[in-house]
């Protein structure tokens, strides 16, 4: 059975309060225009239809440094998040038709802006290759 884990949303019931963006900027050190997760806001219907849908990047490593659950999941004040195995979250999409599950490609350490420039790899906020 697969052992990829990732982050299950109901975003039917997201309030689109982005805790989860500010809970994963801190605990990662982001810089302010990094995202870790971003929540998307999706307007349909002439502005009827107003959907919120929290979308992990490819700087999430589902917080592989922490023992209890991600930063993300433990601030979501609506409690419409969870992670783990996808085969466990899988049933989580068969109770709650309207969520999604994203799979989370395993890494030690997000790379992010700040990792790079406490590397020595960015200077003057250009990226350059660390020597
Ligand atoms: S699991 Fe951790 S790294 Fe991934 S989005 Fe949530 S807080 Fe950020
Ligand atoms: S913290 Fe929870 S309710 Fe708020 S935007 Fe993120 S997923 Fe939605």
């Amino acid at each position: 059975m697969s052992e990829v884990r990732g982050l299950w949303i109901d975003v039917e019931f997201c309030t689109g309060c982005k805790a989860c963006e500010m809970a994963c900027r801190q605990e990662h050190s982001l810089a302010p225009d990094e995202y870790g997760i971003k929540v998307v806001e999706q307007i349909l219907n002439g502005g009827f239809t107003y959907n919120f849908v929290p979308i992990p990047t490819d700087i999430c490593n589902l917080c592989a440094h922490r023992d209890d659950e991600p930063a993300c999941v433990h601030h979501c004040m609506a409690s419409v998040m969870r992670h783990g195995k996808l085969a466990d979250l899988a049933d989580a999409l068969e109770e709650r038709p309207g969520s999604v599950l994203w799979a989370v490609r395993e890494k030690e350490k997000p790379r992010t802006k700040r990792a790079d420039v406490y590397a020595g790899n960015i200077v003057d906020g250009n990226e350059s290759p660390k020597e």
